[in-house]
């Protein structure tokens, strides 16, 4: 379910239709073979928000959501990145997704998100992926987000759970 519904926002969609995607900077191969960075130029900010705001916010169930395998609130997170809350973009990633850097730069969008998107049926669909990993790096960059099994505190390790030992001696 979405958690900002796109039928309460005052947007002009035929506008939105008119915005061209912004096509991915490859970084020159001389530079990729000397380092493990990215193959695409990271997005900008401006360059972010300009992105997400070629979505057109389809009803809810809106089809990018439904094809993701773990249901994320795709619309929303496009709405937050547009309007430049990067970070609250990326915790809507975060409330059904443990891993969504990685997800953003591995998972096929072009079959699931992106593919079902509406805008593909006539041309380049949003640009759902990149912006999902634009919006959780930078949450990692601004606000040093930690993952949950960072921040838990140590389990005690079983040899000193009290009864083990007791289990574990021999009886006689
Ligand atoms: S299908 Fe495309 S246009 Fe529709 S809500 Fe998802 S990203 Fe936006």
């Amino acid at each position: 379910m979405q958690s900002i519904p796109g039928e309460d926002l005052a947007i002009d969609r035929k506008a939105r239709m008119r915005i061209p995607v912004q096509e991915p900077n490859a970084r020159p191969v001389e530079d990729r073979l000397r380092d493990f960075d990215a193959t695409f130029v990271p997005l900008t900010e401006e360059e972010a928000r300009e992105a997400a705001s070629r979505c057109i916010h389809c009803p809810d169930p809106a089809p990018c959501a439904t094809a993701c395998p773990v249901n994320n609130d795709i619309p929303s997170a496009m709405w937050l990145i547009e309007q430049g809350d990067f970070i609250g973009a990326a915790e809507i990633y975060r409330r059904t997704s443990s891993m969504p850097e990685i997800c953003g730069l591995v998972c096929p969008h072009e079959a699931l998100c992106e593919g079902s998107c509406v805008r593909s049926k006539r041309e380049e669909p949003v640009q759902t992926g990149a912006l999902e990993a634009f919006a959780t790096s930078y949450q990692r960059q601004h606000a040093g987000w930690r993952s949950k099994s960072a921040r838990r505190p140590a389990r005690r390790s079983p040899s000193s759970a009290p009864g083990l030992a007791a289990w574990a001696a021999p009886r006689c």
